[in-house]
């Protein structure tokens, strides 16, 4: 996750620096306590992140990919019910709707916003369509409005898989508390990391929300007394006590990330061979990752490796394409949006670390690199 680079893709040791004594006294305060799992820390980062989501319910489950799957199944979705989801996205939202029993359906993506929007969907509807999985790619919303609408016409829940847009708003509302319901990653490099697997369901459905504190604890409701056959995904003690620390400095890392973005735009405006990320006046990204397109990427790659500048691909290979999911729909050719994004895809170092002289030196990097590939 952090390389030798000398501007790093990320470094994660500058975030856990940033708030080293704050993570040192969490710590030290589960280790006092000796409760690790299912104890204080995570009932107040549960009412912490909810209050700061302006309402609803926060579950905390082990990693993002289960808090697919525990909310699919909490809203009663499994075997023979399928799932629309993009088809350009973290295998995991894919991943999280097999494992509940469902079938991914997938749907492309407007290449301009590289989000799902309502074009596409009717065709994927079939009478066993039960909901459908938004992704905010990258930390910019998909069409909320549409798809609820969308969602509502056809009786459908409608998802989120909000891993990585914590903190994102939709006219004002935070992503998290629209929709029926949202899965959310604490992976380390996501915008509000632990210092390990850690995820969340979010929902306005206290029922739904029971549901899934059930499934996260094998069904158990009291001790010895077990109503559904649950799992064993439970976010632990200490990640939630270092969870509350971060989330005090949430904020204050969007806004950097969004200076850093804005930083690279700017720079970048005026170079024709790239195509910038979009960004919506009336639902800004979070920017989890600042991703252009370009051709003949994996030479722009290993040339910008060779200046030691950090870069990585999200995601070099469309779920459909995978070893997990070829079968089922391959050959290539059936989903060109997000094959030819897998092709074109770049992701720059963005993080709240980064400073505005590195930013600049990327893009001027990246800009003669460009410039020398034929
Ligand atoms: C990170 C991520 C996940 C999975 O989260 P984990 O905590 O790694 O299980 C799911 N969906 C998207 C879009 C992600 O970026």
């Amino acid at each position: 996750m952090s390389d030798p680079c000398r501007i790093p893709f990320l470094d994660l040791g500058r975030e856990i620096r940033a708030v080293r004594p704050g993570i040192d006294a969490a710590i030290s305060r589960v280790l006092d306590r000796g409760r690790v799992l299912l104890g204080p820390e995570l009932e107040a980062f549960e009412s912490e992140l909810a209050d700061w989501c302006g309402g609803g319910t926060v579950v905390g489950v082990a990693s993002g990919l289960d808090a697919i799957e525990l909310l699919l199944r909490a809203h009663g979705i499994g075997p023979g019910d399928e799932v629309i989801v993009p088809s350009n996205t973290c295998i995991a939202t894919w991943i999280g709707v097999t494992a509940c029993g469902a079938a991914p359906v997938p749907v492309e993506p407007d290449p301009a916003t590289r989000n799902l929007g309502v074009p596409g969907l009717e065709a994927a509807r079939s009478p066993r369509t039960r909901a459908v999985m938004g992704v905010n790619l990258y930390g910019l919303p998909c069409d909320i409005d549409g798809i609820r609408e969308f969602c509502r016409e056809n009786r459908l829940t409608f998802l989120l898989d909000a891993a990585q847009s914590i903190g994102a708003t939709w006219r004002g509302s935070r992503i998290a508390a629209l929709g029926d319901g949202a899965a959310l990653s604490f992976y380390p490099t996501k915008n509000l990391g632990a210092l390990g697997d850690a995820g969340a369901v979010w929902t306005d459905d206290l029922s739904i929300a029971d549901q899934v504190r059930l499934l996260r604890n094998y069904g158990q409701r009291d001790r010895c007394r077990h109503d559904v056959v649950g799992r064993n995904s439970r976010l632990e003690e200490i990640h939630a006590a270092v969870l509350r620390v971060k989330l005090q400095w949430l904020d204050e890392w969007t806004d950097r990330r969004r200076k850093v973005a804005h930083r690279y735009i700017q720079n970048l405006a005026g170079c024709e061979a790239i195509v910038l990320p979009l960004d919506h006046s009336n639902a800004p990204s979070v920017w989890h990752l600042f991703v252009i397109e370009i051709e003949n990427r994996d030479a722009a790659l290993a040339a910008l490796a060779e200046r030691e500048i950090g870069t990585a691909i999200h995601y070099p290979v469309p779920p459909h394409l995978s070893g997990a999911y070829r079968t089922h729909f391959g050959p290539p050719g059936r989903f060109p949006i997000a094959e030819r994004m897998a092709e074109r895809v770049l992701s720059l170092p963005l993080n709240p670390w980064i400073s505005d002289a590195e930013v600049d030196e990327v893009c001027a990097a990246l800009v003669d690199v460009l410039d020398g590939i034929p």
